[in-house]
């Protein structure tokens, strides 16, 4: 999934904030794309967005305006050239942000095992916010009041807590596990490892976002809105208090 030049550190210990790193690399020569030997920055993918934050070096401080994955690699958009290739910086996440998705990542996922295991609905995406978050799901008869019940039973589940972690396992294994093998034969060739993500006994998929080590921190989920997309689609809108 990620070149191995990085060490990617967001998946060791999403709550690191700070690191030392060396810039090893410039996309196309444009010293405004900078690659990192190590890196807590998440790029945008999987519905959550890309971090933020600084990277210093001498007191000059680059600004970390985007993040994205490029062939494979994390990718870093500063707002100033004048950064050279072998320097040693420093590292600055904008945790504030990165927190916010954090929980709100954790709480999209308890909110579609829940909205799953009550209506048997397929989950068909999810676009994470700061200020507010989304699920999609096929569903062909709802109604509000289901959704409001829905949020009062993850806001249940938050509240008792529950340990999330990770591990991983063959593209083989989760191939012959019912509820991962769909998934996992719709990956590229080249993935052999798959990291998965365990909530209690609530939730357990591939995964490779940043989340909250226990449900607790989440909070709680308020209820928004829900839209129709189509005669199946449904949209629903949550935010944390
Ligand atoms: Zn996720």
């Amino acid at each position: 999934m990620t070149n191995t030049q990085t060490q990617v550190l967001y998946l060791e210990d999403s709550y690191l904030k700070e690191w030392d790193a060396e810039i090893i690399e410039f996309i196309e020569n444009n010293e405004k794309q900078v690659i990192l030997d190590k890196t807590a920055f998440y790029p945008l993918g999987g519905g959550q967005p890309n971090d933020e934050g600084s990277i210093t070096i001498n007191s000059e401080k680059y600004k970390v305006i985007n993040v994205k994955k490029s062939d494979g690699k994390i990718v870093h958009e500063i707002d100033h050239e004048g950064i050279k290739i072998g320097d040693k910086v420093h590292c600055i996440l904008d945790w504030e942000r990165r927190y916010k998705l954090m929980r709100m990542h954790t709480a999209a996922h308890v909110l579609s095992a829940i909205i799953n295991q009550q209506t048997q609905a397929l989950i068909t995406g999810n676009q994470l916010g700061l200020d507010k978050s989304r699920i999609d799901f096929d569903l062909e008869k709802f109604d509000k009041g289901q959704m409001h019940t829905f949020i009062e039973m993850a806001n249940q589940a938050i509240a008792k807590g529950g340990e999330i972690t990770a591990h991983t396992i063959s593209r083989q294994e989760a191939e012959s596990r019912e509820n991962l093998c769909k998934l996992a034969k719709g990956l590229p060739p080249a993935i052999q490892e798959i990291r998965i993500l365990k909530i209690k006994d609530i939730d357990e998929q591939p995964d490779g976002g940043t989340h909250v080590k226990d449900i607790k921190e989440i909070g709680k989920l308020v209820f928004l809105d829900v839209e129709n997309k189509g005669a199946k689609r449904r949209r629903i809108y949550f935010t944390l208090e």
